[in-house]
């Protein structure tokens, strides 16, 4: 179901760049629909490197890689580490707590 075939889905992190923090779930840059995701993972306090994985809810476009972490980033408890492979499954069933957390960090930060 998943497919990791278009880089374009890495615009998705653009998101977190822009003036237009916190407005999670975005618009695929793919198929266009306001489904797009985005959740890092940071193994230890005080890593600066961490996994990031973006996808979306529609197309089921996604991308999974090791990048720095913003450095603002926390976990989500909701999310089991266990449960996180390559495959963004356990996050598109958890979408809706972690795009709250996003945009819930993106305010913090901004302050
Ligand atoms: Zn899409």
């Amino acid at each position: 179901m998943w497919k990791d075939n278009d880089d374009k889905i890495m615009g998705i992190l653009d998101s977190i760049e822009t003036q237009n923090k916190g407005c999670f779930p975005v618009v695929c840059p793919i198929c266009g629909e306001k489904d797009g995701h985005l959740y890092f993972h940071r193994n230890r306090d005080g890593d600066e490197k961490g996994s990031m994985w973006v996808w979306c809810g529609k197309c089921y476009h996604f991308a999974h890689a090791l990048c720095r972490l913003p450095k603002w980033w926390k976990n989500l408890d909701k999310i089991n580490f266990e449960e996180l492979t390559s495959y963004p499954n356990h996050l598109e069933e958890n979408k809706f707590c972690i795009d709250e957390w996003i945009n819930k960090l993106n305010a913090l930060y901004n302050h």
